[in-house]
């Protein structure tokens, strides 16, 4: 294992916390599980902690099947991280559906409480470091949600605590709630891309600055839309075609000409579009990291190399922007 992880990645502070995260963290939402080579994810988990990687992003529901990402992950843990616990931040969520029964999706009581304890159990570890609630439930008062993420606090089961998928309002609400309870809204994690930018038109970005909350941004490559994988067809093993969640529709005439448009702004700075589109996440002071999905080490490789660049100019954000 690496002993000069530390100097490679910057870390920024998480909103007006005294945490700093990782500027890329690793996520394990697709290819972590049962359906896949037990030694390539392990590969990938280990080589992003020598990278630097220190913030792993998991959650009840991840695989395939639900839980078996956490199960995988506990399992490197015990035999080859535990002697890292303090230098891992561990985060997982619940509240997305998982099961049939009412207590497995929502944002009651029982709910996040019976799947923290569960993925506590999945992870082999007494606590995470962050708690999410995974979206929103408009079922559900608030005030129970928000009372369940500071018991987890409480309970010594999170060190921290955050949220997934609100919109700006709610968002803002649960940080009021928080901040009255004494356990701040460490962080806030939305789906932000080059192809995505509600996080900016709704208000999200302003509203984390002004509430103190950081911002860990999902699917930074659109899944690998915002990569060169796709230029040139569907290549074997890729998402589009092993995802429910990124299907080959996605990838059509408009598609290729906008990642083709983007593809010749990277190339012009000698950079890849996936280092592009990862810098210009992390372009604003208001994300702090930008989770990463990875089906290999050397994706990992390249990625993380998007920082090494000059920063994107008035100009090029500009031409981005036409696209
Ligand atoms: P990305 O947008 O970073 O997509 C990652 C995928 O892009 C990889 O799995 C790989 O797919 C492809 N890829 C990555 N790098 C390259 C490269 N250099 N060249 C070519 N292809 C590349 O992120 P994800 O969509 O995976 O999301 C990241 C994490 O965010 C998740 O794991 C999860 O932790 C979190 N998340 C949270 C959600 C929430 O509701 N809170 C929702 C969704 C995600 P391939 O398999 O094709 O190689």
């Amino acid at each position: 294992m690496s002993t000069d992880r530390y100097d490679r990645l910057a870390y920024r502070r998480t909103g007006d916390s005294g945490l700093r995260l990782p500027a890329f963290s690793l996520g394990l939402w697709q290819k972590f599980g049962t359906d896949y080579a037990y030694d390539n994810q392990r590969a990938i988990v280990l080589h992003a902690f020598d990278l630097g990687i220190t913030h792993f992003d998991n959650a009840d529901r991840y695989g395939p099947p639900h839980r078996a990402a956490q199960k995988f992950f506990g399992e490197v843990l015990r035999r080859d991280l535990a002697a890292h616990r303090d230098e891992l931040i561990l985060s997982t969520k619940a509240g997305n559906p998982i099961g049939r029964s009412p207590y497995q999706s929502g944002g009651s009581r029982k709910s996040l409480l019976a799947s923290l304890d569960h993925s506590l159990r999945d992870l082999g570890t007494d606590y995470v470091d962050v708690f999410y609630h995974h979206r929103a439930d408009p079922e559900t008062p608030l005030e129970e949600t928000v009372g369940a993420l500071v018991s987890a606090v409480q309970q010594g089961k999170a060190l921290y605590v955050g949220v997934s998928n609100y919109d700006t309002a709610l968002a803002h609400r649960a940080a009021e709630l928080l901040r009255q309870a004494g356990v701040p809204l460490l962080v806030h994690q939305p789906r932000y891309s080059i192809f995505d930018r509600t996080p900016e038109t709704g208000g999200l970005l302003d509203q984390a600055a002004a509430d103190g909350f950081g911002l860990v941004v999902y699917s930074p490559l659109a899944q690998g839309l915002l990569t060169d994988k796709y230029l040139a067809g569907i290549p074997a093993g890729a998402r589009a075609l092993t995802s429910a969640f990124l299907t080959p529709d996605a990838i059509d005439d408009a598609y290729r000409q906008r990642a083709q448009a983007l593809n010749k702004i990277a190339s012009d700075r000698g950079q890849s579009l996936a280092q592009l589109a990862l810098q210009w996440v992390l372009r604003r002071p208001e994300v702090t990291s930008a989770i990463l999905g990875a089906s290999s080490p050397e994706q990992l490789d390249h990625n993380v190399r998007a920082l090494d660049f000059p920063p994107l100019t008035a100009d090029e954000l500009a031409l981005i922007d036409g696209i």
